[in-house]
């Protein structure tokens, strides 16, 4: 075996340059994975694992199909990776890069090991349009502001290089559903993994949804949006693969130029959140600023459960934890209204719903999931004010004006007609009566008084502001 190609977040044949070095490399290939059992590294959540196992049996498929052995391990890769180098004796070693900073600890170590024993290890661009040291402030830093960094990742030269082709796309995965709990077995009536599955689901997307992102986007009832997020998050497409065909789209259509702009500019969020995960030490753990220094956050477990399990009695919260738990993903209009009703309205630590996210979204991503949390929660980067707090009630009569989603996730209240099925708990004893509801007994009462609980966030943001 000439090379060995480490692949971490970048399961696919197509646009991958550590596959693509091996290719030109000459000779035979091998590809490890490794489920990485580390200091410092953050465990996978269940759902993400969940797909992970799937997205490996998809690649492995595609590999054996092009004659190259696709080899698992689990453990710590500064064992494992010099190891397997020598046992099949590669002279080369490629990956793709990461970006969170203790994945390139671990990857310096190893590239510094295996220089010691001769063998040359060459890391290649991530999955992300631009590497984080080439988007940088005029003086050099940086950006800490979303607007000016897209710019700089639209203007910059290098950013976005057109996606080599390599290979084909790799076959449907096997299902493997050995020893998976059965909430995750639910998942598999609702997503396909794998490379195939991705191409499939930019297509859709592109098809059916691309003309009406701009409106649709914010519409939970709808399927308006890419749903690539899963493909993404364990590259099994590249951001640039994607990027390219929203371009090539308008093209096709110069119309469909603002939905496009729009559809990029969250790509670019995405980066935005890597190149933070890249610059800051731990921002799953860490405010990006100090705006709730000094904040002690609420302990209530009993409201925290309530919130997992979607029984917080407020239908559109609800709606949405449900549709997490059974489809390990929510719409994204609905995750911030979560996230802000479980930082704002019941005060509770943003790291714990980042938690929640963390063991239940097939998405799950070390720079998107804390990125956002911490920007609904106020102390991200570029963040929506601290003090600006979603009204769960309003947001929902703006965007699921008709309940439909509501209806779909939280079928108990399904035949309250449109006036109160966000609002049960101010409806009519005949309107509840002739829907079938009874509050604390078919659906919780809220948690929360929307209007006391807002009151009392404000004033505790007010409190941390005076001490400034
Ligand atoms: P589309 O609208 O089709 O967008 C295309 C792609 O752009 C997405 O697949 C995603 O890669 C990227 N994108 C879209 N919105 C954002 C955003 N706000 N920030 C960063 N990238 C974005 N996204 C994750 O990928 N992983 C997470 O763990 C995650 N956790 C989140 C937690 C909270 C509290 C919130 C508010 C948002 C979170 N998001 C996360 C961002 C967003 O909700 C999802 O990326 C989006 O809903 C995925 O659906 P889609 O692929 O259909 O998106």
């Amino acid at each position: 075996i000439r090379s060995l190609v480490w692949l971490r977040d970048d399961l696919r044949l197509a646009d991958n340059p550590a596959l693509a070095a091996a290719v030109e490399a000459g000779g035979s290939a091998a590809v490890l994975h490794v489920h990485e059992e580390a200091a410092g590294l953050r465990p996978l959540g269940g759902a993400a694992r969940w797909w992970l196992e799937r997205s490996l049996a998809s690649l492995g498929a595609g590999l054996k199909a092009a004659g190259v052995e696709l080899l698992v391990e689990t453990g710590d890769p500064r064992t494992i990776v010099p190891e397997t180098v020598q046992r099949l004796g590669a002279g080369n070693v490629f990956w793709n890069r990461r970006y969170a900073p203790a994945a390139r600890a671990v990857d310096a170590a190893i590239k510094a090991a295996l220089r010691e024993r001769g063998v040359a290890a060459v890391s290649h661009p991530g999955n992300v349009l631009a590497e984080p040291w080439t988007i940088r402030t005029g003086s050099g830093g940086a950006f800490q502001v979303f607007t000016p960094f897209a710019r700089a990742v639209r203007q910059s030269p290098v950013a976005i290089p057109l996606p080599a082709p390599f290979g084909a796309p790799a076959e449907r995965a096997a299902p493997l559903d050995a020893g998976q709990p059965g909430w995750m077995r639910k998942l598999e009536g609702h997503w396909s993994v794998g490379e195939a599955a991705a191409r499939a689901a930019l297509l859709r997307f592109l098809d059916e949804a691309l003309d009406r992102y701009a409106e649709d986007r914010d519409r939970p009832s709808v399927s308006g949006t890419s749903a690539l997020s899963p493909h993404l998050r364990f590259g099994e497409i590249s951001a640039r693969q994607v990027w390219h065909a929203a371009q090539a789209a308008v093209l096709d259509e110069p119309a469909r130029g603002a939905a496009v702009e729009k559809f990029l500019s969250e790509l670019i969020w995405r980066d935005f959140n890597h190149h933070q995960l890249h610059h800051r030490p731990d921002i799953a753990a860490v405010d990006m600023r100090d705006t709730f220094a000094g904040l002690e956050w609420r302990d209530d477990p009993p409201a925290f459960t309530a919130w997992t399990r979607g029984l917080t009695g407020i239908p559109v919260v609800d709606a949405g934890m449900r549709q997490l738990w059974e489809t390990g993903w929510m719409h994204n209009r609905v995750r911030m209204l979560v996230a802000s009703f479980l930082t704002k309205n019941l005060l509770l630590d943003w790291r714990l719903g980042e938690r929640w996210f963390w063991d239940t979204l097939v998405d799950a991503d070390a720079a998107n999931n804390p990125g956002n949390w911490q920007w609904v929660a106020g102390c991200g980067m570029d963040a929506a004010p601290y003090f600006r707090i979603f009204n769960p009630l309003l947001q929902a009569a703006r965007f699921d004006p008709d309940g439909a989603y509501v209806r779909r996730w939280v079928p108990e209240l399904a035949a309250l007609p449109d006036a109160w099925v966000h609002r049960p708990f101010e409806a009519p004893e005949s309107v509840l009566a002739g829907a079938g509801v009874v509050l604390g007994q078919t659906y919780p009462r809220p948690i929360a008084d929307i209007r006391a609980s807002q009151r009392r966030a404000r004033e505790t943001f007010a409190a941390l502001k005076s001490t400034d």
